[in-house]
């Protein structure tokens, strides 16, 4: 790997003026979990690393009266032992446990995971599923946006080349949702997703209340199983209305045919997956 320059910038905005100095010389380092294996790979024109992983304005995760903002500094690890995130976005926690081994989730931030924009990408589903929105700081100043808008294929975000992931926010009437998220890999441990899911939902009067299912590895992005969600929609639980949303959840989604796993195989696991999240979120909405 060639030897390269490395700048500490001491805030969010100095971090874009340099970015969008240096153009295609500079990239941020966050964790370098995916970045440092790019960079082994080929650093292409990159000749400066700026480094952010320790910016006030990235770190931290706070509630406040609107919601929760995690920083895109908060690694794997911190997230899985923060009171707030285990109590009111256990879905969150339960996709970073699922990530690499523990020297990736001590290492790794959830804002790395969110630009690298795989379509495994393990926080995304759990994020989709409570209408989390991602903050971005360019030269013009920030904008905030959905996390679906974020995405716009494998390895691309809506982000401008000069830009930076300042933190991502979840209303506060998602947080303390119903849920739950399962990912299926090749293997227990340190395996991509075939298939990641999460789903949340409330039962209200017995009927099932603002769902939310979202999958991971299954197209060209994570993505929103909508026809799903209105299938469920205001309806009572029952096995056979399940069964339909995963059908259609799988009708949805556009997995691949790979040397990993056939296309039928995949949507065996997009509707299994499917239904176990639907399952497990309506067993957390009955406990309470
Ligand atoms: C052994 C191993 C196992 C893994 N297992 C999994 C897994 O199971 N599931 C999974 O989802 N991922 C997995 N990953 C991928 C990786 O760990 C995650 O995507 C991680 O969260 C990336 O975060 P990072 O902080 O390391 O990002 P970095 O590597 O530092 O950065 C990644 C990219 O994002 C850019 N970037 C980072 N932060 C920002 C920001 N705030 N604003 C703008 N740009 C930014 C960087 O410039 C770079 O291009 C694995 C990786 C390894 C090496």
């Amino acid at each position: 790997m060639k030897a390269l320059d490395y700048i500490v910038p001491k805030s969010a905005a100095a971090a874009v003026e340099l970015l969008s100095d240096y153009g295609e010389t500079a990239c941020l380092l966050a964790g370098g979990t995916d970045l440092v294996v790019d960079l082994k790979h080929g650093a292409g024109r990159v000749e400066t690393l700026v480094d952010v992983s320790q910016l006030q304005e990235c770190r931290g995760i706070d509630e406040t009266d609107e919601g929760l903002r995690i920083g895109s500094m908060v690694t794997y690890g911190e997230i899985m032992e923060n009171s707030i995130c285990l109590t009111k976005t256990p879905e969150i926690v339960a996709a970073s446990h699922t990530v690499g081994a523990v020297q990736t989730r001590n290492l790794g931030t959830i804002g790395g995971n969110l630009v690298t924009c795989v379509p495994s990408a393990d926080s995304a589903p759990a994020l989709m599923v409570l209408d989390a929105e991602v903050t971005i700081a360019g030269t013009e100043g920030n904008r905030r946006i959905p996390i679906e808008d974020f995405f716009v294929g494998p390895r691309k975000t809506s982000m401008q080349p000069h830009e930076l992931l300042i933190d991502i926010f979840i209303p506060k009437k998602n947080l303390g949702k119903p849920s739950s998220f399962y990912k299926f890999g090749l293997r227990k441990g340190q395996a991509l997703a075939l298939v990641n899911a999460a789903a949340a939902l409330e039962l209200i009067n017995g009927e099932i209340t603002s769902p939310r299912i979202a999958l991971g590895a299954v197209a060209p992005t994570p993505l929103r199983a909508i026809k799903a969600e209105e299938l469920l929609d205001g309806q009572k639980p029952n096995k056979e209305l399940i069964t339909k949303a995963a059908d259609m959840a799988v009708a949805e989604c556009k997995p691949i045919d790979d040397f990993r796993a056939s296309l039928k195989y995949r949507q065996h696991l997009i509707r299994t997956l499917t239904q176990r999240v639907i399952t497990r979120s309506l067993e957390v909405a009955n406990e309470r």
